[in-house]
């Protein structure tokens, strides 16, 4: 049997001449799409930078340059892992060899190719490009990585490791979405399945367009989908209340993926002057409307374009929240013991269930990324594009109410006759890093779970790096959104609301509490701007009035809590909520 206390480890060597002097190295530019490789030249005169910006790329050129299409004098060849069972199989193939579309629209033909793993072949082998099937235990991304010539930035081989637990997080979307997908029989998963493979088509052109040079697009998705170098969301729709899986993924390669392997593989003609060439490959993607902007911009929680998001979808983020929450609702209230199979534990249902209640959760961090948001680009001197604006003021107002959909029991609390389906978790059959956390023990916490998500949600409409932006672009525009604005609203849709129903009422006070605690957190905060802390105290010093002149016992406990708060805020730190389940990778991804 498996023993964790042994393992077998192989390390493979190969020794290798490096490349002949025949590859031509292309300079970087910021608006490519293509990674950078650099390093420093101290020879250079001092007019010049220092630092010099290559891109990394496979060696690639036509037979006949000057011909409209040619063959390529030795084409990229990627290898499968012939491990990799079907149908997974034959969706890596599939995706994969879509790049071939871009590099016909270069003048290409077949210089992008995708074959198995000769039987003989090692996967570590450097020979060959590789697209590795890997069985780990952990929620593990996939990898594009690349073995390249130190001296040039040449790739020498691509290598993709593809973890084959991910194809299960969309399998499991699908399972939670659809409408009693088991009522009649057990075997009802090809819906499922198929959403499964469409994501691993996407995944497989993803991580190899990471190993042919590339970086990732994360405003892709507002650009109809423009590159599979997007983390994509499934985009799923409801007709006539039947949800629909059928546009769930993209299906080729993307217009964005064309401009960026024309930048980099595009063979110019003799006497062409590439600087030109490729300056007109970039200027038409931008008349097109296509826009990229990459991870530093759009993975960390506070980060600010209002464009560039991960696993978002749609062309508005606060209209695509509104519409994913319009989902969300009517799987919910679909949900039932037959989305999962007869003779499956009832327990199995809850962790069914955690990726349908946090289904919102991607489109909730874009909506709240055009709060002090910003649209801009990574524009050169002349280029004409739009260097850098603050969001509308209607944008920011638009994605702000949205947002607040997400703080109120009404479209976050689960449904009241739902929560019969969660029992204590059977014998055998513990929580996982997958599941719902709580305070209730054994019990299904409701209440948690709705802690949890308004957690999720303030912690990026109430981000430190937010609130600082919000002062400054209320100083240079008074008619913007302030953060002291912002504050009053949100109180309002929070705090200030009451339900009729006791039991939402009581999930809109867990809300409520999480509101009070990251006001608490941007008052005590170092890293802010003071600014951010006095209009963040002076909110609370008001919400105390108010509570203690309530006769309702949370308000009285929040307004303790505030003096608690004010006698010793350096003694504050934020209680976190129950821990979010993992919803990251969903099927995927990657770093470089
Ligand atoms: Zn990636």
């Amino acid at each position: 049997a498996p023993n964790p206390g042994l393992v077998t480890v192989a390390q493979h060597h190969s020794f290798i001449a490096l490349p002949d002097s025949g590859y031509e190295m292309r300079k970087f530019d910021p608006r490519s799409g293509s990674n950078a490789f650099t390093f420093f030249d101290y020879a250079t005169p001092v007019q010049s930078s220092l630092q010099k910006r290559y891109i990394p790329r496979h060696r690639l050129a036509k037979k006949d340059p000057s011909a409209e299409v040619s063959e390529a004098v030795e084409p990229i060849i990627y290898y499968l892992d012939n491990g990799t069972p079907e149908p997974v199989r034959s969706a890596l193939l599939e995706g994969g060899r879509w790049w071939n579309q871009a590099y016909e629209a270069i003048g290409y033909k077949n210089a992008f190719q995708l074959k198995m793993l000769p039987d003989d072949a090692d996967p570590l082998d450097v020979r060959y490009n590789v697209i590795q099937w890997v069985h780990r235990s952990t929620r593990g991304w996939s990898y594009g990585s690349s073995i390249r010539d130190p001296r040039t930035g040449e790739i020498i081989k691509g290598h993709v490791s593809l973890g084959s637990l991910r194809i299960r997080q969309d399998f499991l979307i699908a399972q939670a979405l659809m409408n009693k997908p088991y009522a009649e029989r057990d075997d009802n998963d090809k819906a499922m399945l198929e959403l499964a493979l469409a994501r691993i088509r996407q995944l497989s052109a993803h991580e190899i367009g990471h190993t042919l040079g590339f970086s990732h697009n994360f405003a892709a998705s507002t650009n109809n989908r423009a590159s599979v170098m997007d983390y994509p969301h499934p985009y799923i729709t409801l007709k006539d209340g039947v949800m629909d899986f059928s546009e769930a993924y993209d299906t080729g390669i993307g217009e964005w993926d064309k401009v960026t392997v024309a930048y980099s593989y595009t063979d110019f003609p003799e006497g062409t002057d590439e600087t030109e060439g490729l300056n007109q490959i970039l200027e038409k993607g931008q008349k097109n409307g296509l826009r990229y902007i990459s991870d530093r911009d759009a993975r960390p929680m506070g980060s600010a374009h209002i464009l560039g998001h991960l696993w978002d979808g749609g062309n508005s983020a606060s209209e695509e929240l509104d519409r994913v929450l319009k989902v969300r609702a009517t799987a919910i209230e679909n949900f039932s013991i037959d989305n999962i199979r007869k003779g499956e534990p009832n327990t199995v249902l809850e962790d069914v269930f955690a990726p349908l209640y946090f289904f919102h959760r991607y489109q909730t961090e874009a909506a709240a990324k055009m709060i002090a948001g910003l649209n801009y680009n990574y524009a050169v001197k002349g280029d004409g594009q739009l260097v850098v604006e603050v969001a509308d003021r209607g944008i920011q107002i638009g994605a702000m109410k949205g947002l607040f959909k997400t703080l109120d029991a009404e479209t976050i609390a689960i449904p009241a006759d739902k929560l019969a389906l969660f029992p204590p978790r059977a014998i055998g059959y513990s929580k996982t890093r997958e599941s719902f956390n709580g305070k209730t023990g054994v019990s299904f916490d409701a209440l948690s779970a709705a802690e949890t998500a308004a957690d999720m949600t303030l912690g990026f409409l109430l981000h430190p790096e937010r609130a600082s932006r919000l002062i400054q672009q209320k100083s240079l525009d008074v008619k913007q959104l302030g953060l002291a604005d912002l504050f009053t609203e949100l109180i309002d849709a929070t705090i200030s609301r009451s339900h009729k129903d006791q039991y939402l009422n009581t999930v809109q006070g867990s809300i409520n509490y999480r509101v009070l605690f990251h006001i608490m957190n941007l008052a005590a905060h170092k890293n802010v701007h003071p600014q951010v802390n006095a209009l963040a105290n002076e909110q609370l010093r008001t919400l105390r009035g108010q509570f203690m002149a309530s006769d309702d016992v949370d308000a009285r406990e929040m307004g303790r809590r505030i003096t608690k708060f004010l006698e010793e805020p350096e003694e504050f730190k934020v209680i976190p909520a129950p821990k979010i389940p993992d919803g990251s990778p969903i099927g995927m991804d990657c770093t470089n």
